[in-house]
């Protein structure tokens, strides 16, 4: 399948005159937008000629199943954009905060907390995937209030799960990112809702999912338009029971070389105990991963959700150290010493 990438500077009549050029020789069309790059897949027809139309970067013959979200090998990674904040192949991004939405004052402490260690976009969960009903299951659209009111405090955009589609417009309207868990990498229809809301797509790899299959799932939002995806490796099964779920960083590697997405590590559910997340974000920094997503809690003897994995007051300086140093040592800058516009706010007094 041919891939034609926009130029980052390319306007939407360029890429009218592309899909017009495309369209010409009988091909049919999908056009994906991301934050640095267009990109149009055509179906069928001949390769047409776009000698002279402007904007055209490149046209690549992808044999990739997933020909939108694939890195054609003259590629740059792509980076994307939530707020501010850029994530990408430059920069090591450290997301922090609770596992669940509990109320405003865990969720503020907590967030403070993740931001002092350099967090620059805030996690909370106001819908949980739990595997028991009996568990419990976040504060709904309260939590998503919260989460509101905590990113005016603290300036941290917000990442936050999408759980179902009848929810989409309203998680939609309060995320600046919309997180898809591990249980619903394969919910087509989730997929799709979520990518046009036209929100950046934290698209965690299902436990029981191959590469490819993760892959093919963010393709399934690019087809919807949307390229603002990161890829997120949370652990997968395996037979090992001394670990929530095995870590699987080649995976990061992997994901990296086939496509042309950012790839972040959740070291939280992949360990699920808290002494192994400090080590496991030095992982991900080594391998070249392009951030981690973290739980921190104000108490995390007490929080409602995934208590064991939560980091507390005595981990943040080691998780704030892990982040900044072993990313440097990969070649990367944390969000602070990036010299671009849109820093975030100095720290509040606490
Ligand atoms: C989470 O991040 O809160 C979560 C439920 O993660 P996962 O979907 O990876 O289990
Ligand atoms: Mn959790």
């Amino acid at each position: 399948m041919f891939v034609i990438t926009m130029a980052a500077g390319a306007s939407a009549a360029d890429t009218d005159q592309a899909v017009a050029a495309a369209a010409r020789t009988g091909a049919g069309t999908i056009v994906s937008r991301g934050d640095d790059r267009t990109l149009i897949a055509l179906f069928g027809g001949a390769l047409p000629d776009l000698s002279g139309l402007p904007g055209v970067q490149d046209v690549a013959d992808v044999q990739a199943p997933y020909p939108l979200v694939a890195r054609p090998s003259y590629a740059e990674r792509s980076e994307v954009k939530v707020g501010p904040v850029t994530i990408g192949p430059r920069t090591f991004t450290l997301i922090g905060g609770p596992c669940a939405v509990e109320t405003h004052d865990q969720t503020l402490k907590s967030a403070l907390m993740a931001r002092s260690a350099g967090a620059v976009l805030l996690r909370g969960g106001a819908f949980k995937p739990r595997s028991s009903p009996y568990d419990f299951r976040g504060l709904g659209e309260e939590g998503l209030r919260i989460l509101a009111d905590v990113r005016a405090e603290t300036g941290l955009p917000v990442v936050t799960e999408l759980l179902d589609q009848r929810d989409v417009e309203l998680v939609a309207s309060y995320a600046d990112m919309l997180q898809i868990g591990t249980r619903n990498m394969q919910n087509f229809a989730l997929l799709e809702a979520a990518a046009e809301t036209g929100r950046p797509i934290l698209l965690k790899r299902g436990m029981g999912a191959t590469v490819e299959e993760w892959l093919l799932a963010a393709e399934y939002i690019a087809h919807r338009g949307n390229l603002s995806v990161v890829l997120c490796e949370r652990g997968i099964r395996t037979f090992e029971n001394s670990t929530r779920n095995t870590l699987d960083i080649s995976a990061v590697v992997v994901a990296q070389q086939r496509s042309h997405l950012p790839v972040i590590v959740d070291p939280s559910h992949a360990g699920g105990r808290r002494e192994l997340v400090v080590p496991l974000v030095r992982a991900a920094a080594a391998v070249g991963a392009d951030g981690v997503i973290v739980d921190v809690h104000s108490s995390p003897e007490s929080a409602r959700c995934d208590a064991a994995q939560a980091l507390g007051h005595a981990e943040l300086g080691l998780l704030g150290e892990a982040a900044r140093d072993w990313s440097r040592l990969a070649g990367r800058v944390t969000e602070e010493q990036v010299p671009a516009a849109g820093r975030i706010p100095a720290p509040l007094a606490s």
